[in-house]
């Protein structure tokens, strides 16, 4: 099993590939669940891939809201957590049309019972904004098993949501592989970091879509105002007790991922002071964590031409890479 420090450790041996789709600004489930290993493993030496995942927005919603707006503001969140865009590769999907090709070639690997049981699937179609599943709801992790394979990472530094998908992606190597006899694609892992799951306002999984999630370019008072309007309970002395108390716990966890303390001596320092007291005390922990990644947020918000610059450079080397695995893929299946 890879861990972030073994990774590390030997840098020159490893890739990454990871993403997010452009529905709205990075909050902070992404920051503790991908977005800090992302920013360690880069820093680490290892060769970073990026993928925007712009016609994945469309798995649950009709419309992509803004698309380019939200793509370029992705960009301004990764280089405000510190990806550094000389070393690392940022595209957006849609840019790289290789990708759709491999697409095809991976579908026929998966059966359609298989995409039936995917759970995270199942729990998008429950918070879905469609009346009706669409097919790219089902096939969406084939589509991102080209996402991912088209670099050959072996390292995907995710959330717990995603280790369906991850599985998805494994099986399609492993059976690519095995079909046309080679060793072109690797069984990439799935790489958790301590917060795979962080709990939202509302106590769900937070996400940019369901209207509980806390963005990192919130201002002091708007993460001030999300945190008051979080589900707590009546219970004036505060304990760490995510199976009966998620909503107090999901906070305190918040401040204690803010502070690197343990949950429990957050609550202890509460006592009984209730959810008021508990809700400043979170707010305070994450405006002071967030703060230097907010000054250089705005400060690269200036330079919008700057966001574009780095995502068409990154597109240039992704559609690079892209095409000579697409080649490496034909060439493999006898169509050339
Ligand atoms: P949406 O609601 O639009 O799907 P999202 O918040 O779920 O947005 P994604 O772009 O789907 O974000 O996910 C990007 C990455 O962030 C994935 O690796 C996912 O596992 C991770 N992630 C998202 N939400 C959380 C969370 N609450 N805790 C930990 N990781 C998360
Ligand atoms: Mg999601």
């Amino acid at each position: 099993m890879l861990t972030l420090e073994s990774a590390c450790r030997r840098p020159e041996r490893h890739r990454v590939l990871t993403g997010d789709r452009p529905t709205g600004p990075l909050h902070l489930g992404h920051y503790f669940g991908t977005l800090q290993n992302r920013v360690r493993l880069q820093d680490a030496g290892i060769e970073l891939f990026l993928v925007i995942a712009d016609y994945q927005v469309l798995t649950d919603r009709d419309l992509a809201d803004r698309p380019a707006e939200h793509a370029e503001n992705l960009v301004l969140d990764y280089l405000a957590a510190g990806i550094d865009p000389e070393r690392a590769t940022v595209f957006t999907h849609s840019s790289v049309p290789a990708l759709n090709q491999l697409l095809l070639p991976f579908l026929s690997l998966v059966s359609v019972a298989e995409l039936g049981r995917n759970p995270t699937v199942k729990d998008e179609i429950a918070h879905s904004r469609q009346a009706a599943v669409s097919g790219l709801m089902f096939t969406y992790p084939v589509h991102q098993a080209a996402d991912i394979l088209f670099c050959k990472p072996d390292l995907v530094p995710v959330g717990q949501d995603q280790l369906p998908h991850l599985e998805v992606t494994r099986t399609i190597a492993r059976r690519f592989n095995d079909r046309y006899r080679t060793d072109l694609f690797p069984e990439p892992q799935a790489l958790l970091s301590p917060a795979p799951l962080l709990a939202g306002t509302d106590g769900g999984k937070m996400s940019k879509s369901r209207g509980n999630a806390i963005p990192l370019g919130a201002t002091e008072d708007e993460t001030a105002r999300l945190i008051r309007a979080a589900t707590t309970d009546a219970d004036r002395q505060i304990g760490y007790d995510p199976e009966r108390r998620p909503g107090v716990s999901g906070l305190l966890r918040l401040a204690a991922l803010c502070q690197d303390r343990d949950p429990h001596a957050v609550a202890e320092e509460i006592g009984s002071g209730g959810a008021a007291r508990l809700k400043a005390t979170v707010t305070e922990a994450v405006n002071e964590h967030l703060r230097p990644l907010r000054a250089r947020r705005t400060a690269l918000a200036a330079d919008r031409d700057h966001l574009r610059r780095v995502l068409r450079a990154g597109s240039e080397r992704a559609n690079a890479v892209a095409d000579t695995t697409l080649a490496e893929v034909r060439a493999v299946m006898g169509s050339v």
